[in-house]
């Protein structure tokens, strides 16, 4: 796959089961075939949460280390921060005058994110404005292809518009960027919910392996299963149809479907036998993990700024001669 692909990650601090699964493991693949552009997306950390930048600095370093265990290679992917290219806040600012408001509005994540995370302030013009920073982030490195999730990709349609209106505009610049629809397996938490750090029920990649155990051991199940001698549904059961389906052989798939149907196994032993699959994935990242220091993030972040500023410098002046600035 040839071409310029671009996302981005909120900084979150370490990185969950969830992460890997939903991007990085895509990301690791990606780099080989495209020119990559992977960013800290630290700006938009503010748009829902403007009040608490604090921890936004330890958690691009936590959240880099963890890129790199992966496998992503700052010698093949370009991994930089956000707030290092200033070139982003510039060209929000130019596609801010020919964007209009209702694109934004009518954004489903502007609703929705205003429904339920009331216990922040989101009447921000910042908190409106985010699906245009994300469209300036992508246009700046021309990018033919963006790997998001299903959710995302109003996102993604939103760029094409104003790519199409500022190619109207001012003359013939920007690619309209495809979607590249991530096939990611569900992945929930251990409570059975979206995994996520917010709801404390996720499974990090440097958990210790006592700790993977035992969060995955204490996994909601099908509640059906209250004692040992009830039979249950693995189709109904959180553990089975997010982690059990990943990472377990058709052999012990069908071990388990039986087992979990005739009450013949017990759900531990059950998710043990996943659970040795998650550690195997997770051992060898672990062990790079490890020989990390936060000198070897910053220097993976300062080597990517680098060759990012040289390219939205260079979209940069195209952008200010179309519009018809020195
Ligand atoms: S036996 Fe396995 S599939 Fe059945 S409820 Fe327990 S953990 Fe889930």
């Amino acid at each position: 796959m040839a071409g310029v692909i671009v996302s981005g990650a909120r900084p979150t601090g370490r990185q969950h089961l969830g992460n890997y699964h939903g991007a990085l493991k895509n990301w690791v693949r990606l780099q080989s075939e495209a020119t990559c552009f992977f960013f800290v997306a630290d700006w938009h950390a503010l748009t829902t949460d403007y009040a608490s930048p604090g921890e936004i600095e330890e958690s691009t370093i936590e959240m880099v280390l963890d890129w790199l265990a992966v496998g992503l290679d700052p010698g093949q992917a370009t991994i930089f921060q956000q707030s290092a290219v200033k070139e982003h806040a510039e060209l929000y600012l130019l596609l801010g005058m020919l964007t209009p408001v209702p694109w934004l509005e009518r954004t489903p994540s502007y609703k929705e994110q205003r429904e339920q995370l009331t216990d922040r302030d989101l009447s921000t013009y910042g908190f409106l404005g985010y699906p245009l920073l994300q469209a300036a982030d992508i246009l700046m490195y021309k990018a033919a292809k963006v790997p998001v999730g299903i959710d995302q990709a109003p996102h993604i349609e939103l760029t094409r518009e104003i790519a199409r209106r500022f190619n109207q505009t001012y003359g013939p610049l920007f690619p309209e960027p495809e979607t590249l629809l991530t096939e990611s397996p569900k992945i929930v938490g251990t409570d059975g919910r979206k995994m996520s750090k917010s709801y404390r029920n996720a499974v990090y990649l440097t958990d210790p392996p006592a700790e993977v155990e035992s969060k995955l051991g204490r996994m909601v199940t099908d509640p059906r299963r209250a004692r040992r001698t009830d039979p249950g549904e693995p189709n109904d059961c959180p553990a089975y149809t997010s982690f059990h389906r990943i990472y377990c052989t058709p052999e012990e798939l069908r071990y388990q479907e039986e087992g979990c149907r005739t009450a013949g196994i017990g759900c531990l032993e059950c998710k043990l036998i996943m659970v040795k699959h998650v550690q195997a994935e997770l051992e060898p990242i672990r062990a790079r993990r490890a020989k990390l220091k936060a000198t070897d993030a910053r220097a993976a972040l300062a080597a990517g700024n680098e060759r990012a500023r040289e390219v939205a410098a260079r979209t940069m002046a195209e952008v200010r001669a179309a519009v018809g600035f020195p």
